[in-house]
């Protein structure tokens, strides 16, 4: 696959801006190139651009080349980022599964790209037919969700491997949620499947959303893309030095992420053998989908008892459902304690 036939024109002319940095190889005496003060370490210096240690110890937990992951400010900027290289504002468009995350259609409409929702099925299996329907020759991206937020529940390979290999064009399969399922990811087949882009994230299982850094997987060429379009130092000094710690501890990530599916566990329990609860939806993720008998009522009850949930019930096919995040065992027992205590 020629990945340049989808790039903007204006993007494949882009030269980037390259520092004096970029440029020099050697060992520094003296770094007088970039007008910062030289005093008040350690923060007097611009970060590194490119962070290629802290992609190798990402590369080494995900099975893949450092050389195949972008670094974002959370995976927002690498949700805009398929856009700003890929999509031509007013001219082209992408589908999306619906529903699904909302970034995905809020970037499109930053961007000016036409988004094409299509819906899920009922029970939220994927229909891969229907998604390919509604490309046309302006499709340049196909959006992807597994684990699905707010749906919980995880498309397997066999049915995304279709879609990759029937759509030319760039298919992005954000795995945000990943860490919390033990099934497949989709990075082992990045070389076999040129179009893929993966997307993964340090805000949830890594807890640690308030660093803001994201990671796409994706081929060379892409990643190269990336690079040149994002703002040069878009990963700070203080984000990198915490990714680094995480990184080293992640047996303890997944010990937790293996603690809060245990959690998950039960209090999907509770809430299935509660009286206001009607449905709750099998997750894979750490929150649960859960249909009541009024949500936006439930919701404003909620609220008044400081417990904050997603009111999800004008998101196609979750009329009347809340989301709700597993929290610490204290947090969820105030949740129950609550729904005890309304009266209809
Ligand atoms: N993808 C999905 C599916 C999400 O649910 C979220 C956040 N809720 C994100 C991406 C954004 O992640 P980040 O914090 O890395 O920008």
């Amino acid at each position: 696959m020629d990945i340049n036939k989808f790039v903007r024109p204006n993007i494949l002319a882009l030269k980037p801006y390259s520092c004096a940095r970029d440029e020099f190889k050697g060992s520094a005496k003296a770094f007088l190139d970039a007008n910062e003060n030289a005093f008040m370490r350690p923060y007097n210096r611009y970060p590194d651009p490119l962070n290629m240690d802290v992609k190798e110890l990402i590369a080494g937990i995900n099975g893949c080349r450092p050389s195949q992951i972008f670094l974002g400010v959370g995976s927002d900027e690498c949700i805009d980022m398929v856009y700003r290289v890929f999509c031509r504002p007013g001219v082209d468009n992408v589908v999306a599964i619906d529903p699904t995350y909302g970034m995905y259609s809020v970037c499109a409409a930053i961007n000016d790209v036409e988004y094409r929702p299509v819906s899920l099925n009922a029970d939220f299996s994927i229909d891969v037919d229907r998604l390919l329907t509604a490309t046309d020759a302006s499709t340049k991206a196909i959006w992807i969700c597994s684990l699905n937020n707010p749906t919980g529940n995880a498309f397997a390979y066999d049915d995304l491997r279709p879609l990759l290999e029937r759509f030319d064009g760039l298919v992005i399969v954000d795995e945000a949620y990943g860490d919390f399922n033990d099934g497949e990811s989709m990075i082992p087949h990045l070389d076999e499947l040129q179009g893929l882009i993966v997307m993964r994230t340090f805000s949830k299982a890594w807890g640690n959303a308030a660093i803001r850094l994201g990671m796409a997987f994706a081929s060379e060429a892409v990643i190269n893309l990336f690079n040149k379009v994002k703002y040069p130092y878009n990963i700070n000094s203080l984000t990198r030095s915490q990714a680094m710690a995480m990184l080293g501890k992640a047996d303890e990530v997944s010990a937790l992420a293996s603690d809060i599916v245990k959690e998950r566990g039960e209090l999907a329990a509770r809430l299935s053998c509660h009286r206001l609860i009607k449905r709750v939806y099998p997750s894979q993720a750490n929150f649960l989908l859960v249909k009541v008998d009024d949500a936006n009522a439930l919701y404003g009850y909620l609220s008044g008892r400081g417990i904050v949930v997603r009111n999800r019930t004008n998101v196609n096919l979750c009329d009347g459902c809340l989301r709700i995040t597993v929290g610490t065992p204290e947090e969820n027992d105030l949740l129950i304690a609550a729904l005890n205590d309304y009266e209809r």
